[in-house]
């Protein structure tokens, strides 16, 4: 069995039969345009090649674990379950303005262990495959159709480190900006990274239409080593030579993520490193009050005040550098991802083990 997202199996599948090739296009305007779930009713195709569909593929590789949708209705957070019992996280954001955010998982759990982030906390279970990433939106799409909604954006700032399983991140932004199928806007996607530098270089030249966000969360090696491992591997100087670079191939503006976190990353003194380090770069920075989710640092972390936040911001603004404040949508459905899905692995991890998680031999 296969998913009926993998384009050239279902092709394979098609003309291994004798069936001709827009038989395909008949099945993706189905899947995708129709948003039929069960193959059997495609009435487009002939009864042979829907007992095909149905003998050969599924339409989901993740069942609903939960769905919690907070009581101003603006966030759905899915605790998803795949086909191996992993728990996976993604989150519908519906905006004032009326458009609609789908914040998708790459991987189940992840291998950065950024201290502040629950799903750090899991480690690197597995990579995602490219459908089990379609399945997500796809299961969004349907969503917000019941509510006569449409998915407009999608950001890769689930679990995991997209720029670590790129080869199935990429596949599932083709898909969902392929005019076939789900037609989205290359501009409408961000991918975000803790700076696997040389990735984002080939970010860069295989969509340079796509927004790319950094997880920065400190303005200098020292404070960044201290909460973001990755530091270790590519430095900050090595970070932003990447970036400028994706900025010469894509003019595009970089989205900065900083992290605010009370006496770790809000020195004030940090607020005019990171105007430094930014002030010629083409760059919005995007504060978030640290969400002190359950599983999370156990070293007490608390996010910084209103007032601390917004003297960053005042200090970006005299050096020319636009900045915005996350709003932190859903705090009380868990909606930092990976805090939900921390919670479940934490209790399967326990029962599998017999203790609580480890972190897996190197
Ligand atoms: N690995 C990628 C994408 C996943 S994280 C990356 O690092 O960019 C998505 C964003 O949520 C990141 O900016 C991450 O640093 C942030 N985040 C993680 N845990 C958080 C927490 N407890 N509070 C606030 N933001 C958090």
């Amino acid at each position: 069995m296969f998913s009926i997202h993998d384009e050239s199996q279902i092709i394979t599948l098609l003309e291994s039969h004798g069936h001709k090739k827009f038989r395909y296009a008949q099945v993706e305007n189905a899947l995708y345009k129709n948003l039929i779930t069960d193959f059997s009713l495609i009435e487009t195709l002939p009864k042979d090649i829907r007992e095909l569909l149905v003998a050969n593929c599924f339409y989901t590789s993740l069942t609903l674990h939960s769905e919690k949708t907070d009581p101003e209705w603006q966030t759905t957070k899915f605790l998803f379950k795949t086909h191996d019992d992993r728990m996976i996280e993604a989150v519908i954001m519906r905006h004032l303005s009326g458009r609609n955010t789908l914040c998708v998982s790459s991987q189940a759990g992840c291998p950065m262990a950024c201290s502040f982030c629950a799903t750090g906390k899991l480690w690197l279970i597995r990579n995602l495959e490219f459908y089990e990433i379609i399945d997500q939106i796809m299961w969004a799409v349907h969503h917000l159709a019941r509510e006569d909604r449409k998915l407009r954006n999608i950001v890769y700032m689930g679990m995991g480190e997209p720029m670590l399983n790129y080869e199935h991140v990429k596949k599932s932004i083709h898909i969902a900006c392929n005019k076939k199928k789900l037609d989205l806007s290359n501009r409408r996607i961000t991918v975000s990274t803790c700076g696997i530098a040389p990735r984002i270089v080939d970010f860069a030249r295989d969509f340079p239409q796509v927004s790319l966000a950094i997880s920065l969360h400190a303005p200098n090696d020292e404070a960044r080593k201290r909460i973001m491992p990755v530091e270790n591997t590519y430095p900050l100087d090595v970070l932003m030579s990447a970036i400028d670079e994706y900025v010469a191939i894509t003019n595009k503006r970089v989205f900065y993520e900083y992290i605010m976190i009370n006496w770790v990353t809000d020195r004030l003194e940090y607020a005019r490193e990171l105007g430094e380090l930014l002030k010629n770069r083409l760059a919005h920075v995007n504060f978030i009050p640290y969400n002190p989710g359950e599983g999370t640092d156990s070293d007490g972390f608390l996010p910084t005040s209103k007032m601390i936040i917004k003297k960053f911001q005042d200090t970006l603004d005299s050096y020319g550098i636009p900045s915005t404040v996350r709003h932190t949508m859903g705090d009380d459905i868990d909606a930092a991802c990976g805090q939900l899905a921390l919670k479940e692995e934490g209790k399967s991890l326990a029962t599998e083990t017999g203790k609580t998680i480890k972190k897996p031999q190197e």
